[in-house]
């Protein structure tokens, strides 16, 4: 149960997945981060490659993979864009996997196999200017209107949201109901009174798209309503919870980038008549990369296989992302700090791996809110339990 050795699938599955990043996303990372996009073309051949239906099911013509697998995937992403693997991870995690989770058997067939095969790209609206970590207090209201829905409001931080033809939106429907009667549409692009803002000036994850996404009287039949009316906080949780440790391996993707870079540049670097690699203060910081990343691989790999056996619960994803996420963004400190002057410029990638993970500290659900749930979750008469 504990023995986290990779099946000859994964291994297969994670050379082919560096192979590609290594070929199509490291030479252009910096580029995309610097023009704030990575081409269209890219959700293609990532749909090629499979990774843009990683969950999906074979029958709706997904790669049938596990959130094993998943993980896999995203840390060799992440380990040259962040910003492109959270596209990917906004895309399968949160998008498909609503779908998946809330969605019937003529919604599945209808939606899934183009945004699998990449013909498409997702995204999940959530967040809105006056609701975020509060997410019940949302405001975007879904009104039935005969055998339709009339949606209004405006979400905000959407990931995806500039380039999705698919939408998964949560909307109130029954302020009354209790936790707030929440529902999730699919809405799809070319819907009459869906609008996006201007992309967002972000600090990190530059690659992908983040935008407001406006929704003025859309009208939307029944038929593209997600799960019964006011059940979809449920689905929200669970997604939720099962991204928090999807995100975690675009983390350890960073994590990695900065432990290869530093350790490789300390070798390299000469000062006082020897690599810097032989100074203490170096090894300590090198050590602690190198255990931050190991302590990293066990919670990631312990929870993406308890989420495919089906017994993650909020704690355990919530502690995978609280202490991943942070353990990131002190490795990549600690990376520029290894580089001295180097590691302040763009050309050695690890002031771009530090952007990219704080945002790891804040969506999905932020260190304080992890901290909280974590802590609730904790029983008295047995609180080692994960
Ligand atoms: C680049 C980017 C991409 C994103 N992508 C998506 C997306 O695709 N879809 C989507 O729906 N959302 C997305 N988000 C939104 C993201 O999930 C939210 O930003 C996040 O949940 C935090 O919400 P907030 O920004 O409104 O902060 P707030 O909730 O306003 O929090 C502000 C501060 O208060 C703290 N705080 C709040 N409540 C408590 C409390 N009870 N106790 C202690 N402290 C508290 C927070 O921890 C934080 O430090 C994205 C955000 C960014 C920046």
């Amino acid at each position: 149960m504990m023995d986290f050795t990779f099946t000859e699938e994964q291994e297969m599955l994670r050379d082919a997945a560096r192979s590609f990043a290594e070929t199509e996303i490291a030479p252009y990372a910096q580029e995309w981060d610097k023009n704030c996009a990575y081409p269209e073309e890219m959700i293609k051949k990532l749909g090629e490659q499979g990774f843009m239906g990683i969950l999906i099911p074979e029958e709706y013509s997904g790669a049938g993979c596990g959130y094993m697998e998943f993980a896999i995937i995203l840390e060799e992403l992440a380990r040259h864009d962040g910003g492109l693997a959270l596209a990917v991870e906004a895309h399968n995690g949160l998008a498909c996997q609503h779908i998946l989770i809330g969605g019937n058997e003529e919604q599945k067939k209808k939606y899934l196999p183009a945004l699998a095969a990449g013909d498409q790209i997702g995204a999940w609206c959530l967040t809105e200017p006056n609701s975020g970590s509060d997410a019940i207090a949302m405001e975007t209201t879904a009104t039935r209107d005969g055998d339709d829905w009339i949606l209004n409001g405006s979400k905000q931080f959407i990931t995806n949201g500039h380039r999705a033809q698919t939408y998964v939106v949560m909307t109130v429907t029954d302020p009354e109901a209790s936790p707030r009667g929440i529902t999730a549409f699919v809405v799809e692009r070319d819907t009459p009174g869906l609008s996006t803002g201007k992309k967002e000036e972000k600090m990190g994850m530059r690659s992908s798209d983040t935008v407001v996404v406006s929704l003025d009287n859309v009208r939307v039949p029944d038929a593209q309503r997600l799960n019964d009316v006011n059940k979809g906080f449920d689905d929200v949780k669970k997604v939720l919870e099962h991204g928090r440790v999807m995100i975690s391996a675009l983390c350890q993707g960073l994590t990695r980038g900065a432990l290869e870079v530093a350790a490789q540049y300390a070798q390299e670097r000469v000062a006082f008549g020897k690599p810097i690699a032989r100074f203490q203060s170096i090894q300590n910081k090198l050590a602690d990369l190198a255990v931050g990343y190991e302590a990293g691989n066990l919670l990631l790999y312990r929870s993406a296989s308890m989420l495919d056996q089906g017994t993650c619960s909020i704690k355990q994803a919530a502690m995978c992302k609280l202490f991943i996420s942070e353990n990131t963004t002190k490795s990549c400190l600690e990376a520029i700090q290894v580089l001295g002057g180097y590691g302040y410029l763009a050309e050695y990638n690890v002031e771009r791996f530090l952007r990219d993970a704080k945002l790891c500290e804040i969506g999905e659900g932020t260190s304080e809110v992890m901290r909280i749930l974590i802590a609730k979750h904790i029983d008295p008469a047995n609180p080692a339990a994960s």
